[in-house]
């Protein structure tokens, strides 16, 4: 693996530096892996990043009220001039784990500032964004400002495992009777080539996202000896099952956010492309037809999908299965709920031998409303930041933190103001994950802008 030596001037705190970069840095080279495993979390590291947080943010510290939530999340309150309509910057501390066998270019806990880019596991999610929202914080704190509107911070510890702290966050506001105007978090970008034929950058908010469910699927018979096989046991009910699961689709359609999107991008398509988009919600079940047709990750975009995820039969090779189990990991389309996709699964498997067991329950996000003034002032603040781009709401496909905040805000947009490339998206949870200083400045002026722009 390259050392961090690519770049001679790379300097810790190198004085020419921007904060919110050197901050970055900091923290990037702080490896907070969440684990399933509450156990094998390493504390110790979420307590060095509190702290060199502390020493980056000094005022946001001194100044904004702090809450540990759910072991290492951290709740903020800003106390603004009125708290009629607050509202909540979320992000998250932690990161996954680093593939080792992956081929970074620069150590992914390095901070390696190459190419007028910061590199590292972390960059875009979700500690640039974090940075960006503390650097907003911190300089508007210089200048004296008080947002018109209380402001909390949410920075939860476990987003890529569990979203305890969120959940734990979100408690504590409703034990405070607060009840969010609306919550920004991770989510969107500013992302260049977003769909094919848009020469533009689209700024995406996610307004919803798909539930996550899994399922067991369970076939049990006698076991036994394995020179005296009987037929029918369970591993051949189980793969009869994963057969007849793989030809099933739940009901495509495409849900209203994606008409949004398209009627919103309509202007920068192509020729005939353009007219089916203009006029998407008329030709909505051509434009669903069109993004099944064209392959898994647009056909996704339409309904809630199911994949057999985990096997297990006999733990030995000369053993007959006495149980065979199956997972199914389902993504939920808005509209769905998780007890359609049961229905789905059982009619599909026809078999009642076959058990079908939910393990985890999660339904899809309830839509947040874009046509209405907090959605109009995150759209305002991105085109004064982001001119070239054009801001659309959009359905996520991954699971956010923000999720649990619907229990008690009805207006929750997924949003990162960074602009981020194909290449850059793909690093996400893989590797090469970077971000350029330019658009950590720009993710800053995004959040002073937002926060400057909160009405009275
Ligand atoms: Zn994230």
């Amino acid at each position: 693996m390259p050392t961090g030596a690519t770049d001679p001037s790379d300097q810790p705190d190198r004085p020419d530096l921007p904060r919110v970069v050197a901050a970055l840095r900091a923290l990037v080279r702080l490896p907070t892996v969440s684990h399933r495993d509450p156990g094998r979390v390493d504390t110790a590291v979420f307590d060095a990043f509190h702290t060199e947080l502390a020493r980056r943010f000094p005022l946001l510290h001194a100044q904004l009220e702090a809450t540990r939530v759910g072991g290492h999340g951290l709740l903020f309150r800003w106390p603004g001039a009125d708290d009629a309509r607050p509202v909540v910057l979320m992000a998250h501390l932690d990161v996954v784990p680093v593939d080792e066998q992956a081929p970074w270019q620069h150590p992914p806990f390095g901070a390696d500032l190459v190419d007028g880019a910061v590199w590292g596991r972390g960059t875009l999610d979700d500690k640039g964004p974090l940075v960006v929202v503390c650097e907003a914080v911190e300089s508007l704190l210089e200048n004296g400002f008080t947002p018109a509107q209380d402001v909390w911070l949410s920075f939860g510890s476990d987003e890529e495992v569990l979203g305890a702290s969120a959940v734990a966050a979100v408690e504590e506001l409703r034990r405070r009777g607060v009840r969010p105007w609306f919550v920004v978090d991770e989510g969107g970008a500013v992302a260049s080539e977003a769909l094919p034929g848009v020469a533009v950058p689209v700024a995406v908010v996610g307004v919803t996202e798909k539930g996550v469910t899994s399922l067991l699927l369970r076939a049990e018979g006698r076991g036994g000896h394995a020179s005296t096989p009987a037929r029918n046991g369970p591993t051949a009910r189980l793969a009869r099952a994963i057969a007849r699961l793989d030809r099933t689709t739940m009901p495509a359609r495409t849900p209203e956010p994606t008409l949004e999107l398209f009627r919103r991008v309509a202007p920068h398509l192509p020729g005939p492309l353009r007219a089916v988009a203009a006029n998407a919600r008329r030709l909505g079940p051509l434009l669903t037809r069109a993004l099944v047709a064209a392959g898994p990750e647009t056909a996704a975009m339409t309904r809630t999908t199911l994949a057999v995820t985990t096997l297990s039969g006999s733990p030995a090779l000369n053993v007959i299965a006495s149980t065979a189990t199956a997972g199914v990991n389902a993504r939920l389309m808005v509209g769905d709920t998780v007890e359609d996709v049961v229905a789905a699964v059982r009619r599909a498997v026809a078999d009642d031998s076959v058990a079908v067991e939910v393990l985890e329950r999660g339904e899809a996000s309830p839509v947040s409303p874009v046509d209405d003034p907090a959605f109009a002032l995150l759209e305002a603040t991105t085109r004064e930041v982001f001119p070239d781009a054009v801001p659309a709401p959009y359905v996520m496909m991954a699971a956010t933190d923000s999720r649990h905040f619907t229990a008690i805000c009805d207006r929750v947009y997924r949003f990162a103001p960074l602009r981020m490339t194909k290449a850059q998206r793909a690093a996400i949870h893989s590797y090469d994950e970077h971000v350029r200083v330019d658009d950590l400045l720009d993710g800053v002026r995004w959040y002073r802008r937002l926060l400057e722009g909160l009405p009275a």
